[in-house]
C-alpha cells in the first residue's frame, strides 16, 4: 500500500505528462520566477515537465523552503478546485518548463482522464490534511479559550479546514506580545492576524473568511442552472449530480459544507461503510466530488430571501448579493433547540456545545461532561466523549432510553463505565463565571444533581432554517417547507401552476422550479441517508423544469 506521502506527492508517468500536456499549455520557466505566492487567488496548475519548483513558506525572500516539486509532480491542493489563497508560494529553483493548466482546464482533465484525475484529486487531499496535522502556522486568532466569539472562529476554521495558529490569552506569552504589537486590549480579542498581516478586531465570520483566504466570486449577471442554499447532505448531493449532468450549478452555505453531518464524530449508519465514517470525512469528500464535477460551493454565504424577476428564481444573499437561477434547492437543515435556563447565552461557546468533534473533545479532556438528549446523536456524543473524558452524564427527558435510541447505541452505553444515564431529569440551573462551571438538574424523583462540568453538550432537537423563506413559499406550522403531495388542497389551482401545466413534482414547493431536500423538508426522515437520496432525486425534477419553465 503506498504511503501518505506517496498518495501527497506522486509522480506521474509520461503518458500522463503527455495527457496534460495536450489539455494546458507548456511554457519554460526561469529560475527565481514566481508561479504563485502565498495569499494568491490560485488560479492555475502546474505539472513540472523539467527543472525544479520550491515551495516556501511565506513571500519574504529569506522565508523557510519547505519542500520541492520536481520533474513529473504538480503544485497544488485542495484549495484549488474552490480558489482559496495560496498557503504556500511556489518559486522556480532553476530554469525548466512546465504545463499550466488553469481552473477550468484542470477540471476537464480530471473528468476526461480518471485514473490521473483520481491521483490528482487524492493528492490534494491527503496535502490538505498533512498541512493540518504538521504544525503549519496559518491565520493567527489570539483569544480566550473561554471566549464565544474565540470558539466561533475556530469552530469555523476547523469546519473548513483552515489552518490557524490558536495563542491563548491565559497561557501563551507570545500572545501580550502581539496585543501590544497591533495595539489592541485583551477585551478587543479576539485578534485575527492574516498571513498577509492584515488583522481584524474581533472579526465577523465573513471578516475572518477574508483574512482566511475564502473569497467568493459570483457572478452577477449570471443566470445559474440551479442555486443550492445550503450545503448539507441534501445540498452536496444535489450539487455533485446537478453538476455532472451538466448543470451550472452554485451552493451557498452560511458556515461550512457538511452541515450537521459534518459534526458527526461517527456516521454508523450510512450505506457502504460497514465500520462507520466520521461526519467530517464523508462530507468533506462530498465538497471535493461537487467540486470536482465543476459546482461552485461558496462559504460563508448566508441566504437571506428569495423572489421571483421574470422567469427566473433571485436568490438575495446577506451582503445583498442578488443571485439569478433557473431552479433552486432549498436544502437549509435545520438549526439546534436552547435549554430554557437563566443563564444559557451567556455559556454559548463559553461550555454549551452543539457538537461533539474532536476539537471540543480536547477542551474537556479528562473532566467531566454533561450530555443532554435522549436521540442518537446524544447517544453518539456520549460514546464518543467517554473516551477522552473522565465521566459523562448523559440527562434524558423520558424514563426510557430505548424508545428514541437506536438498541446498538444504548446497550454501548450501558456497558461502558464511566457513563452515568439520568432518566426523567431537566437541567434547571446553570452556573459559572466567564465560563460553565456546573449544571444542576432534577431528576424523575425530585433529586437535584449538581455536576462540576465545564461542558455541555446539547442534541435537543431542532428547528428548520426557514426564515428566509417565510412569505415565498408555504411551510407546515412548524416552519418546515411543504413539498409535492404534502401542499395545500388547491395549489394546482393557483394561476402560476395552471401556467405550468402540470401538478408540483414530489419535491417541488408551492413555488415552480424551487425545490427542497433534506431535513428541512415537511415530513422528512431525519437522516444523512434519506437527505442524500431527496437531494439527488431532485435533480431529476429540475432537468423537467428546464426543459418547460414557467
Ligand atoms: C451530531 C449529529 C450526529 C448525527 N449523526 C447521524 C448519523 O449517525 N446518521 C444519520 O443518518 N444522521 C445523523 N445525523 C442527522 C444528519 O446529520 C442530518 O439528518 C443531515 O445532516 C441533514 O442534512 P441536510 O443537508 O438536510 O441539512 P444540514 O446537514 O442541516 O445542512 C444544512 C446546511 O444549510 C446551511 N444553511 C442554513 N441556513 C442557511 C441560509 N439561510 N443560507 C445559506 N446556508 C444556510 C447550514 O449552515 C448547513 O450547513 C446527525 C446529526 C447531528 C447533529
Amino acid at each position: 500500500m503506498p504511503t501518505e506521502l506517496e498518495i501527497a506527492f506522486p509522480k506521474l508517468t509520461d503518458r500522463d505528462l503527455a495527457a496534460l500536456s495536450a489539455r494546458g499549455r507548456v511554457r519554460d520557466v526561469s529560475a527565481g520566477e514566481t508561479l504563485y505566492a502565498t495569499g494568491d487567488k490560485v488560479i492555475h496548475f502546474y505539472v513540472v515537465l523539467e527543472g525544479e519548483m520550491e515551495v516556501v513558506d511565506g513571500t519574504d525572500n529569506d522565508a523557510p523552503r519547505v519542500g520541492t516539486v520536481g520533474a513529473g509532480q504538480f503544485t497544488g491542493e485542495i484549495g484549488v478546485l474552490s480558489g482559496r489563497a495560496a498557503l504556500v508560494t511556489i518559486r522556480a529553483a532553476s530554469d525548466g518548463r512546465v504545463v499550466q493548466l488553469d481552473g477550468h482546464e484542470l477540471l476537464r482533465a480530471v473528468g476526461e482522464l480518471p485514473d490521473l484525475g483520481e491521483v490528482i484529486i487524492k493528492a490534494f487531499i491527503c496535502r490538505r490534511d498533512l498541512l493540518l496535522s504538521s504544525g503549519y502556522k496559518g491565520v493567527k486568532i489570539i483569544g480566550s479559550r473561554f471566549s464565544p466569539a474565540a470558539h466561533r472562529l475556530r469552530d469555523f476554521a476547523t469546519r473548513n479546514l483552515i489552518p490557524v495558529n490558536w495563542i491563548d490569552l491565559e497561557s501563551d506569552a507570545e500572545a501580550e506580545q502581539l496585543l501590544q504589537r497591533f495595539n489592541v486590549s485583551p477585551s478587543e480579542t479576539p485578534l485575527v492576524i492574516a498571513r498577509s498581516g492584515k488583522h481584524a478586531k474581533n472579526p465577523s465570520i465573513a471578516e475572518f473568511a477574508s483574512c482566511a483566504g475564502l473569497t467568493a466570486s459570483i457572478e452577477e449577471d449570471h443566470v445559474y442552472d440551479l442555486v443550492v442554499v445550503g450545503a448539507g447532505p441534501a445540498g452536496l448531493a444535489a450539487s455533485v449530480y446537478a453538476a455532472s449532468e451538466g448543470l451550472d450549478v452554485l451552493t451557498a452555505d452560511a458556515l461550512a459544507a457538511g452541515g450537521q453531518a459534518g459534526t458527526s464524530a461517527r456516521i454508523e449508519n450510512y450505506l457502504g461503510f460497514p465500520a462507520g465514517i466520521s461526519g467530517k470525512e464523508l462530507t468533506q469528500n462530498a465538497l471535493v466530488q461537487a467540486q470536482r464535477f465543476g459546482a461552485r460551493i461558496t462559504v460563508p454565504c448566508a441566504v437571506r430571501s428569495l423572489g421571483l424577476d421574470g422567469g427566473d428564481r433571485v436568490v438575495t444573499l446577506a451582503d445583498g448579493t442578488r443571485v439569478r437561477t433557473r431552479c433552486v434547492l432549498v436544502a437549509s437543515g435545520v438549526s439546534y433547540r436552547k435549554l430554557d435556563v437563566p443563564r444559557f447565552s451567556d455559556f454559548e461557546g463559553a461550555g454549551i456545545y452543539y457538537a461533539a468533534t474532536e476539537m471540543e473533545a480536547r477542551l474537556c479532556r479528562g473532566e467531566d461532561v454533561v450530555v443532554i438528549g435522549g436521540g442518537n446523536s446524544a447517544g453518539q456524543a456520549a460514546v464518543f466523549l467517554a473516551r477522552g473524558s473522565r465521566w459523562v452524564h448523559l440527562m434524558v427527558r423520558a424514563a426510557d432510553l430505548g424508545a428514541s435510541m437506536s438498541r446498538y447505541l444504548v446497550d454501548r452505553l450501558e456497558a461502558m463505565d464511566n457513563v452515568s444515564i439520568h432518566l426523567g431529569t431537566r437541567v434547571s440551573a446553570l452556573d459559572g463565571d466567564s465560563r460553565l462551571r456546573e449544571v444542576r438538574a432534577h431528576d424523575g424523583a425530585g433529586r437535584e444533581l449538581a455536576i462540576g462540568t465545564s461542558a455541555l453538550f446539547l442534541f435537543i432537537g431542532a428547528d428548520a432554517n426557514t426564515t428566509w423563506l417565510r412569505g415565498c413559499v408555504e411551510l407546515d406550522r412548524n416552519g418546515f417547507v411543504l413539498t409535492g403531495p404534502a401542499l395545500p388542497p388547491g395549489t394546482t389551482e393557483l394561476e402560476r401552476w395552471r401556467l405550468a401545466g402540470r401538478p408540483p413534482f414530489l419535491l417541488e414547493t408551492s413555488l415552480p422550479g424551487v425545490f427542497a431536500a433534506g431535513d428541512v423538508r415537511s415530513g422528512s426522515v431525519k437522516r444523512v441517508a434519506s437527505a442524500v437520496g431527496e437531494g439527488s432525486q431532485s435533480v431529476t425534477f429540475m432537468h423537467a423544469h428546464i426543459q418547460r419553465p414557467v
